[in-house]
């Protein structure tokens, strides 16, 4: 065995071997890849090879489908084959609300440059002569997809690896990690050990052991999975290719053609936790004790939905274990305070994603940076919250909607509430609708006296849609309260604060007193932020973000490595606030504070510590809703306090409630973008329009030279808003904008303008194409609607309301 390496992977599954190949190719040959027993021995050997494009993130889609188109690739390299059935994949609908997210895949599709099409269930027979089509009103194919042989495929990668100089060693299994000053590691084996600068964490089942290496504890579990092979089928017989693997939403099964038979799995809505302390070190090429009985009453729907299937006998049944995160999605990426440790665990989907994996995660390690937008399955969306606890109740929840279809305005119920703010109860009692953000419960919107606080999943209108638009009209004639604890929030304190930040943020920074919008890029110049950052003193600032990012941009800041001196510290359970919004909101502060509000003392972005009411707090003039408004921070002792002296001085006032509905209406009304949502690590500066909050004439920053770069070249796209045919629905995200029958850009975000009438949606067009009244279609749900952008704001484009 060698004694060094650039780089060790623990792991010889499908993950860990596509990992290894990746990084010989980026041109890291002196690679290592340690395997405890055989090559697939964990989760890989027994699994069903299926692969498919579907995922509602459609990067993670455009990394699937490089992953299936890979498969040749190595095949080629290697000449080892990968055993491809390419025949591509069905989706059955029973449901309207199945038949809409069908719509919604193929209307996503265009521009993710997939072949995709609704088709009739006749013709999906044809694809499939099991399918029982009475069961069904919609279907769905897509050319991409098939499976794949789970050992062929893993020893493909392993030998591509091997030609481009990598190195395997099985039987050798990792006993401990031990961090050298440097940031090096000793990777001890019962085989001797080797030292390596980075390790890779692609231990699939035994992830979380491998985690507790290093001390930290990896939200990732084990479920059990069962799949079924039959003997041969009749109907199959003569056919002269094979059915299309076949994805059954209602009845929770996919279906696909082996041999003469038929696999058939289903993913049951009480599944079960295996291993849930310590997975055993000895288990290996091993399946688990089959639990027919248990499993009866879902295969019994399968074989509902596929009659054929029930009229023959069961060749093989296998249960094995795979490892799920609690949202179902991989955990990819470097951890936090552990240098040069690096995860690409908890792969459900083994076959569909890990080549798309290994690609980002070996530019991640060798460049910096993954290339791409791929925040849903960086493993820091996941911070402290995700417990073991946690995780235990959450991952059982994902594997009983593996295939049920997201609705956008659905919450999941497990593991609530976790995390929650000191007005949470306040809240419920006005009648909050309560999301989970990062685990913290935050207000969605407010059913008023006489309407059920709840709210049926669909992708149209729902019993909230005339609820929020109250809520909107309200803060745009008198005056709301939303609660911003769920913001991301950090301090930065210490001599040489300005100067680090300076560097880390493109932005000026803000004098004493003001505050600033602040874009963070990395150094290919896309945006990893966009914050806000309040100068409290020259040495301590403020800065809110994203809840959801707190994790990502703790370890950015920790990757900028602040100087001894500059302490940077996250205040998400220290500090509270409201925002409070609408052209009485300085009526309703006024009296509680000792300080001058009018607009030539308090301006727009100013910013003060002072007390409101009983609570000490740090108020700012600003915003996310266009109009005249404040943010009020302070401690969480006294949150419920200040919540109570705005509502004893609000009640005359008309204040109301307002949640993140309301605001995402609000916003995008005043054409603003959203971290996350509109504005992700795939977007420069000049395509958002971020770039007028960076200072270009500053000499050093995180992303200058590519920012100066395309100041000069101009950018290739920009982030527009639109205006959409009314109907029953808005876009959702990553829906094709079209022009002229071809797909040009891609919708981000969308809602319906209550105050302006009009139904929203925002995206990314050709520059050439985001001209003031061009038109485009948007395919919604099957209808083709036009689109209309809009380069004003739609509410207030001059901006006197922000600034009254
Ligand atoms: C019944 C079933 C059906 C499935 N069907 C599909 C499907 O159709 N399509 C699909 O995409 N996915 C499917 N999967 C999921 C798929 O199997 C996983 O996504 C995939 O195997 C994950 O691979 P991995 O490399 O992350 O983990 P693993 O395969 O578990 O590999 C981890 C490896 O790390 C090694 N290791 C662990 N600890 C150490 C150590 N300390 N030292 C050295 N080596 C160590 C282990 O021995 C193991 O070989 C299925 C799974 C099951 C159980």
């Amino acid at each position: 065995m060698k004694a060094s390496a650039r780089a060790v992977v623990i792991g010889g599954g499908v993950v860990g071997a596509s990992v290894l190949y990746h990084l010989a190719k980026i041109g890291w040959t002196d690679v290592l890849l340690l395997e405890k027993s055989e090559l697939t021995s964990g989760s890989t050997w027994h699994a069903a090879g299926g692969m498919h494009t579907f995922n509602g993130e459609a990067n993670i889609s455009r990394l699937q489908k490089y992953t299936i188109d890979l498969y040749r690739e190595i095949e080629a390299i290697s000449g080892q084959s990968c055993g491809l059935h390419p025949n591509g994949g069905l989706m059955l609908a029973a449901t309207q609300g199945e038949l809409d997210s069908l719509r919604l895949i193929c209307s996503r599709a265009r521009y993710l440059g997939m072949e995709t099409e609704m088709i009739s269930l006749e013709e999906a027979r044809n694809f499939n002569p099991l399918i029982d089509t009475r069961r069904f009103i919609g279907a769905l194919w897509r050319a991409d997809g098939g499976h794949c042989d789970p050992s062929g495929t893993t020893n493909a990668y392993v030998k591509a690896a091997r030609t481009l100089g990598a190195s395997v060693e099985r039987f050798t299994r990792v006993l401990s990690l031990a961090a050298r000053r440097d940031g090096t590691w000793d990777v001890v084996t019962d085989k001797g050990t080797v030292h390596a600068e980075h390790v890779v964490n692609c231990a699939g089942l035994w992830a979380r052991e491998v985690g507790h290496m290093v001390g930290i504890e990896l939200p990732v579990l084990a479920m059990e999975h069962h799949y079924l092979i039959t003997e041969d089928l009749p109907e199959l017989s003569g056919r002269a290719k094979e059915i299309v693997n076949t994805t059954d939403y209602a009845g929770e099964i996919y279906v696909r053609q082996e041999r003469g038979g038929a696999l058939i799995g289903t993913y049951e809505p009480h599944g079960v936790v295996w291993s849930p302390l310590r997975t055993p070190d000895d288990f290996s090429m091993q399946l688990l004790p089959e639990d027919f009985e248990r499993l009866a009453p879902y295969f019994e729907v399968g074989f509902r939905h596929f009659p054929a299937l029930g009229r023959v006998g069961i060749r093989k049944a296998v249960n094995g274990p795979f490892t799920f995160a609690p949202d179902g999605n991989p955990l990819v990426g470097p951890v936090r305070g552990v240098r040069n440790y690096w995860v690409a665990c908890a792969v459900m989907a083994g076959f569909s994603q890990g080549g798309g994996i290994g690609l980002v995660l070996s530019r991640w390690m060798a460049e910096g940076d993954p290339g791409q937008d791929i925040i849903s399955m960086d493993v820091a969306r996941f911070g402290a919250f995700a417990t073991p606890k946690y995780t235990a109740i959450k991952v059982p929840e994902n594997y009983s909607r593996r295939f049920r279809l997201a609705y956008p305005n659905e919450e999941l119920p497990a593991a609530r509430p976790v995390r929650r703010s000191p007005i949470y109860e306040r809240l419920r009692a006005a009648g909050a609708v309560m999301g989970a953000n990062f685990a913290l419960e935050h207000a969605l919107w407010f059913a008023p006296a006489g309407v059920a606080p709840s709210e049926t999943p669909t992708y149209r209108r729902s019993e909230a849609f005339p609820v929020v638009r109250a809520e909107c009209q309200a803060v745009r004639r008198g005056v709301g309260l939303y609660e911003t604890t769920n913001y991301g929030k950090y301090e930065v304190s210490g001599r040489g604060a300005r100067a680090w930040l300076d560097r880390v943020f493109a932005c000026r920074l803000p004098r004493p007193g003001r505050l600033a919008l602040a874009p963070m890029l990395n150094p290919a110049g896309r945006i990893v932020g966009d914050l806000s950052m309040a100068c409290l003193a020259d040495d301590r600032y403020m800065i809110v973000g994203s809840g959801f990012a707190e994790e990502f941009h703790l370890r950015w800041f920790s990757r900028a490595e602040p100087p001894p001196q500059v302490c940077v510290r996250s205040l998400a359970s220290t500090l509270t606030g409201v925002s409070i919004a609408g052209p009485r909101s300085r009526e309703l502060l006024q009296p509680l504070v000792r300080i001058d509000l009018s607009a030539q003392a308090f301006r727009l972005f100013q910013v003060t510590e002072t007390a409101v009411g009983f609570a000490p707090a740090i108020l700012t003039r600003a915003g996310f809703t266009g109009e005249l408004g404040y943010e009020l921070w302070t401690t969480p002792d006294y949150f419920a306090t200040l919540y109570d002296d705005l509502w004893e001085v609000g009640r005359n006032l008309g204040l109301v409630h307002f949640g993140g509905r309301a605001l995402s209406s609000l916003r995008l009304e005043k054409s603003y973008g959203s971290f996350n949502k509109d504005f992700r690590p795939d977007h420069t500066p000049g395509e958002t329009g971020l770039d007028r909050f960076v200072d270009f004439d500053k000499a050093e920053f995180t992303g200058r030279a590519a920012v100066l770069a395309e100041r000069v070249a101009g950018p290739q796209r920009r982030f527009i808003v639109m205006e959409v045919t009314d109907a029953d629905a808005e876009v959702i995200g990553y829906e094709s904008i079209v022009k002229d029958g071809v797909a040009v850009g891609y919708v981000t975000s969308g809602a319906y303008g209550h105050c302006v009438g009009k139904s929203l949606a925002a995206g990314y067009v050709p520059t050439a194409l985001a001209r003031e009244g061009a038109r485009f279609e948007i395919d919604i749900l099957g209808e083709v609607r036009s689109a209309t952008v809009r380069l004003q704001p739609l509410y207030d484009p001059q901006g006197l309301r922000l600034r009254a």
